[in-house]
């Protein structure tokens, strides 16, 4: 049911991080807000394909 998912910082479209999800909890799109080393500072990060 867990399916691999990265996100990348929606301020530099970086992709900084690989997590994994459960589809029956998290249906849609995921979003947090996590540490980005390019931009120097927290940033939301989103779910990309
Ligand atoms: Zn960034």
């Amino acid at each position: 049911m867990r399916v691999r998912v990265t996100l990348a910082c929606t301020d530099c479209k970086q992709r900084n991080y690989n997590t994994t999800k459960n589809k029956k909890n998290d249906p849609d799109r995921l979003e947090f807000t996590k540490y980005c080393k390019f931009c120097k500072k927290h940033t939301a990060h989103k779910e990309t394909k």
